[in-house]
């Protein structure tokens, strides 16, 4: 016997056993990102190495160490090619390339798989999944604020609203953060001891990034440093105060967290995240904000705009916590034994499945007994169950499998014909 292949460490299979859940997670985004007008796109899983060196920027953690770049192409046109990352840049370079945003600003959002080269632990894996929402061609702060109410009917809707808190920041503008790069490099220069290898490493590269480090040892001199919010210009002030001000009158809780600076370069102004307590170290949900300079930096026209993207896997661990029950097993599952019951059995699945209605219909045959058990193993609420008498007598007996909506009909049977059979289902709730 061949030796068994298994996946790709921190490379998730999504097993039927929780497919419903991601389904549910999915559909419960989509609904509402279509309430507040975002369209659906969808960009190439690979794009040319040099959008994200270029979008996210060369002292990043991701573009550093995380990215799973390989070479494509004959030997002498060979091209440096990347599995995104994450899903922001490659929308951005879509925008460009097709104009999107010549005529009004464009409200987008997507899901898929991202990859990052990272040490796999809960939470945290190489291949992953993220909700990304984007506001492109957007001053703001109005959609800076609109995109975290969005989040927080979210979060209402899986009901998680008390797993997670928000934490928003302003790091200002491009001229603020040069400034201010040169204060805390002044600042942590005076601690040499106190940094870590990370830190000594970031120290002229990316200094932000060392307020971003989750070393304990570093906490306290972290707490002492120069903030941001000292830093920032006139006009980046009033938007971030103007965004507080939607938030308080949307009744959104917040804390402001000077420190909160993000992992990638593109942003400025407005960043947020949402946090959880519940999952260790791996405790951001979401994180987004403005990054009015990225269009330049990939070579198009200056555009303001403002997204976020959510960790699916993430809030798939806080359902489960939340034991959050749900199935995409039909609740009705169709038995059937006999050569002149084959045809009628067919007839009366696909005419349910007319009506709108799920079931399973046994495959592979079987006595009834066996196939009982599958129709009890299915999940499923009721069973139909069709023999030669119901055949003759164009009737079908209904059995109850279980209470899910505590009618204690359990064990119950009863015939109907079929010609009532829909509206029978729908009588009894199915
Ligand atoms: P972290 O600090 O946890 O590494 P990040 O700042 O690198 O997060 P972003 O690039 O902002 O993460 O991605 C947005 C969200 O995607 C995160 O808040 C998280 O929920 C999720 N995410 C990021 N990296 C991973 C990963 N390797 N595995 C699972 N989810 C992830
Ligand atoms: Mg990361």
């Amino acid at each position: 016997m061949s030796k068994t292949l298994q996946a790709i460490r921190g490379m998730n299979d999504i097993l039927p056993a929780d497919g419903a859940l991601w389904l549910y997670l999915e559909d419960t985004a989509r609904r509402i990102f279509e309430q507040y007008g975002y369209r659906f796109v969808r960009m190439p899983i690979v794009e040319n190495t040099a959008l994200f060196v270029r979008g996210i920027g060369e002292a990043t953690d991701v573009v550093e160490k995380e990215m799973y770049t390989f070479e494509d192409g004959p030997s002498k046109e060979k091209e440096s090619l990347t599995l995104r990352p994450e899903a922001t840049a490659g929308i951005v370079r879509a925008a460009i390339e097709h104009n999107l945003t010549y005529e009004r600003g464009q409200r987008v959002w997507t899901h898929g798989a991202m990859f990052r080269h990272e040490r796999p632990q809960k939470g945290r894996y190489r291949q992953f999944y993220q909700l990304d929402v984007e506001a492109l061609d957007f001053a703001g702060p109005d959609v800076d604020a609109e995109q975290i109410v969005l989040l927080a009917r979210l979060w209402k809707e899986l009901g998680l609203t008390d797993a997670v808190r928000l934490k928003i920041n302003t790091i200002g503008d491009q001229n603020d953060r040069r400034a201010y790069r040169e204060t805390l490099i002044t600042y942590f220069s005076r601690y040499p001891e106190q940094l870590d290898d990370d830190s000594r490493r970031r120290l002229h590269r990316n200094p932000l990034r060392i307020l971003d480090s989750k070393n304990p040892a570093m906490q306290t001199l972290i707490e002492n440093a120069p903030r941001m919010l000292d830093h920032i210009n006139p006009d980046a002030r009033t938007h971030f105060e103007a965004l507080q001000a939607l938030l308080r009158q949307a009744g959104i809780d917040f804390e402001i967290d000077t420190r909160l600076v993000r992992g990638l370069d593109y942003y400025n102004r407005t960043v947020f995240e949402w946090v959880t307590d519940r999952l260790g170290a791996q405790g951001t949900v979401a994180g987004g904000g403005r990054y009015d300079g990225l269009f330049e930096l990939l070579g198009g026209k200056s555009t303001p705009a403002c997204g976020f993207a959510a960790g699916i896997e993430r809030l798939i661990l806080l359902l489960q916590e939340r034991k959050t029950e749900c199935s995409d097993a039909p609740a009705i599952y169709l038995v059937f034994q006999g050569d002149e019951v084959v045809a009628f059995a067919w007839r009366v699945a696909e005419t349910l499945r007319n009506e709108g209605y799920a079931l399973t219909l046994n495959a592979g045959g079987g006595n009834f007994k066996s196939q009982m058990k599958k129709a009890d193993a299915s999940g499923a609420r009721i069973a139909l169950i069709l023999g030669d008498d119901e055949a003759h007598s164009r009737t079908i007996t209904v059995k109850w499998l279980r209470d899910t909506d505590k009618t204690q009909h359990t064990g119950e049977q009863e015939r109907v014909s079929a010609a009532e059979l829909g509206r029978w289902l729908k009588a009894h709730g199915v």
